[in-house]
């Protein structure tokens, strides 16, 4: 099989340049860093890209992209003077590809055109809930059908579409994050990425988590809904490329909220854990029989979970489980007393489906 080359990322964080508002759980000049101004970014944008692309070793595809801003809620001649200069990496075949990230409420025809004319690849929707409710109470300026209108548009324009989500918002339950999958989920995106809310100080939120009004989730609580989200993709195919917010650099910056810096591991793992407790009671697994899961290193990872966590409590049920990593792209499946078996996912997709409706 051939090997699909690697993306490596360019970034240029735009911190909350064009945004409309301040949406109430965001301070991008804090989560990323970046605070020089779009003049300055653009002064120095050429040596960036070549200092990263030092940093790059081996064949990748490589992509610039605009992230931490509302890109289409620039003015349009700081997007031309920004998608000017990564094009002409784009032209000189020194880059493959450019994306950007933005906000519903700045997709119109005219906009996509303009990404469209400078070969943008890739456009990311900062969606992070379809409930109104959840939406009014985190300032994001829209409705569902908003969203909805803004998908279809990228999607006419034939862009790669990214649907940004967050679980913990003010107002958002589990239920409601849950939905949230399933909307997404309808329109097949090419991506998924999952934020748990974090409560950042400078932060409407933070006032909100000061007097009392919001609670954030814990880290538990936010692992079992995100493993339940990260199921109902993966049964669809549909790739999750980021679970969690980036590691932050200066963690004083965090008031609260599920903040871990293996969040995906910590979720991917607790779904591989209940897969596996299903795997004993589906192919009635006895106590000390061997349970061989074949997989790829990757999955292994998330099988094992940190410093094998998974392993030892299922040694502490009194089952023997050893992990076999095969190669890529192969289906995982267990061998149990030299049969093989499917994993059941999608019979844990129901599962988790119907704890989350409480049928
Ligand atoms: S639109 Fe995005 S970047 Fe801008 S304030 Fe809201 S969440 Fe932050």
């Amino acid at each position: 099989m051939k090997k699909l080359l690697k993306t490596k990322i360019i970034p240029f964080f735009l911190s909350n340049r064009g945004c409309p508002f301040r949406c109430v759980y965001c301070n991008q000049f804090f989560q990323t860093g970046e605070t020089a101004s779009l003049k300055k970014q653009l002064d120095v944008f050429e040596e960036k890209v070549y200092r990263y692309l030092d940093t790059i070793s081996g064949k990748h595809k490589i992509e610039i992209a605009f992230y931490g801003g509302t890109f289409t809620g620039l003015k349009e001649k700081e997007q031309r003077a920004f998608l000017s200069k990564a094009k002409r990496f784009l032209d000189k075949g020194i880059i493959n590809s450019i994306r950007i990230s933005t906000h519903p409420l700045f997709i119109d025809e005219r906009k996509l055109s303009l990404l469209k004319e400078y070969e943008v690849k890739t456009v990311e929707l900062g969606v992070q809930s379809f409930n109104n409710k959840v939406l009014f109470f985190s300032k994001r300026g829209y409705t569902r059908q908003t969203v909805f209108d803004a998908i279809n548009l990228v999607k006419n324009f034939n862009f790669k579409l990214g649907i940004q989500l967050m679980a913990g918002l003010p107002m958002q339950s589990e239920k409601i994050s849950y939905i949230d999958s399933i909307y997404s989920a309808k329109f097949n995106p090419d991506f998924i990425r999952i934020y748990p809310c974090i409560v950042f100080k400078n932060t409407k939120l933070y006032d909100y988590f000061k007097k009392n009004i919001y609670s954030p989730w814990n880290v538990k609580k936010s692992i079992m809904l995100v493993k339940k989200m990260l199921l109902y993709f993966y049964v669809r195919k549909i790739n999750v490329i980021r679970v969690g917010i980036h590691p932050v650099s200066d963690v004083s910056i965090i008031a609260a909220g599920p903040y871990h810096f293996s969040f995906r591991l910590l979720c991917e793992s607790a779904l591989r854990y209940d897969l596996l407790k299903l795997v004993v009671k589906k192919f009635n697994v006895k106590n000390a029989e061997k349970i061989n899961l074949y997989c790829s290193k990757k999955e292994a990872d998330y099988f094992r979970g940190i410093k094998n966590h998974n392993i030892y409590k299922f040694m502490r049920k009194g089952y023997n489980l050893t992990i076999n990593e095969k190669k890529p792209f192969e289906e995982n499946y267990v061998e149990i007393d030299k049969k093989k078996y499917n994993l059941p996912y999608k019979d844990l997709n129901k599962i988790y489906k119907k704890l989350v409706f409480n049928e």
